[in-house]
């Protein structure tokens, strides 16, 4: 079967012929029905080295927001279907620790145990015609369209996760959010604090077209530019927002949040760009707190799958085929996907 495969650190992917996958023990075969192109796979191939914390070592097949059709089923496994369709929870840890236990592969205790963060991520991924899960990873989709889903396994599942931290700061009459960077993961992130939450949202990308997208989700859009925070705390009537989501984590943009949030607010950096800021006592409002946050749980994924099931989300998807798979990570470094792209291995 055809795959995209990471074959060196600093080195642009490759579609390669390969074998096909066999499901093990507790695992199931899917046959893939969209991988979605996250920019984390930038930081695999590009920016990544050997030791560096996040770095998973070549080689493997890329993509860890996936989707599929039940193909085979492995030994000990029931309950499944051939042809019913799926979404990947992409986090795999050791399964025996407490992080594990309440479905946070992504914290997991043994992670250098386990020799790999997931599938997609150390273990072959999905951006293949065939990808082998295990089983307790699927959650079903009925008869909602897979491929459009499957950038929610991270796109969507890793703000999803971030909102529902940062629910206590938004349930409250006047409450405000802002959203900075509106690709793969911040359009959804827009469409999710629109949908769970009665806050303003607020929302910037240095693209126009990304900006449109988002305001016709319901965010309010600000430009970047020297009064960018001005203008944020002008739609909070001076206060600030309550909580902020940096879907980029350059310096710059981790500045932006920590200068437009409020009192008591909450500013988490998803975006894995290493950007540093300096932080003391009068730097930031009173009781502001700033975070990270990787990726979700296994229950996150099964609520953000019956968002999508009632019409609450609706990813923005550009579908390439495997012959032009690699096109998607081009386009994604140029900056030229509004959305998120998709590889579909069966078009
Ligand atoms: P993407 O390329 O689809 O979107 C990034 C967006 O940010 C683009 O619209 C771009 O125009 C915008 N942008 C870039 N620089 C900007 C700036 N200075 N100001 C405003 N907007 C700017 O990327 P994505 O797949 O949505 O991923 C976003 C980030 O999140 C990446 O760093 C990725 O590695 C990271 N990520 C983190 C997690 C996690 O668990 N923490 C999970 C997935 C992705
Ligand atoms: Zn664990």
């Amino acid at each position: 079967m055809r795959a995209v495969v990471f074959e060196d650190y600093k080195t642009f992917p490759a579609l390669k012929d390969v074998e096909s996958p066999v499901p093990g023990a507790g695992e199931v075969l899917l046959k893939v029905a969209g991988a979605g192109a996250c920019h984390s796979d930038v930081a695999i191939y590009d920016t990544f080295e050997e030791g560096m914390p996040g770095a998973q070592p070549p080689a493997f097949t890329l993509g860890h927001e996936n989707s599929g059709w039940v193909e085979e089923l492995g030994s000990g496994v029931s309950g499944f279907t051939k042809g019913d369709a799926y979404l990947v929870y992409g986090p795999y840890g050791c399964q025996r620790c407490q992080a594990c236990s309440r479905g946070q592969d992504t914290y997991c205790e043994n992670v250098a145990e386990v020799g790999s963060l997931g599938i997609g991520l150390g273990r072959d991924g999905g951006m293949a015609e065939y990808v082998v899960v295990p089983a307790r990873n699927l959650v079903p989709l009925g008869d909602a369209d897979p491929v459009n889903a499957a950038p929610l396994s991270d796109a969507g599942l890793t703000p999803y996760h971030a909102i529902k931290n940062s629910l206590d700061k938004l349930a409250k009459g006047g409450a405000t959010a802002l959203v900075i960077g509106l690709g793969g993961l911040g359009q959804l992130a827009v469409q999710m604090l629109k949908a769970m939450t009665g806050a303003e949202v607020i929302a910037t990308d240095m693209k126009e077209d990304a900006m449109a997208r988002a305001a016709q989700s319901g965010a309010k859009t600000v430009g970047g530019g020297p009064d960018q925070v001005a203008q944020i705390r002008d739609l909070t009537g001076g206060r600030g927002v309550d909580v902020a989501l940096d879907f980029v984590g350059i310096a710059p943009t981790v500045g932006t949040a920590m200068a437009s949030v409020a009192q008591g607010g909450r500013v988490t950096i998803v975006g894995i760009a290493g950007g540093k800021y300096t932080w003391d006592f009068f730097s930031t409002p009173y009781e502001a707190e700033l975070t990270n946050t990787y990726w979700g749980t296994i229950q996150d994924l099964w609520e953000v799958v019956a968002m999508y099931r009632a019409g609450q989300l609706k990813p923005a998807v550009e579908r390439f085929s495997m012959d032009d798979a690699l096109d998607a990570y081009h386009k994604l470094q140029a900056g030229e996907i509004s959305g998120r792209g998709v590889v579909v291995p069966h078009s």
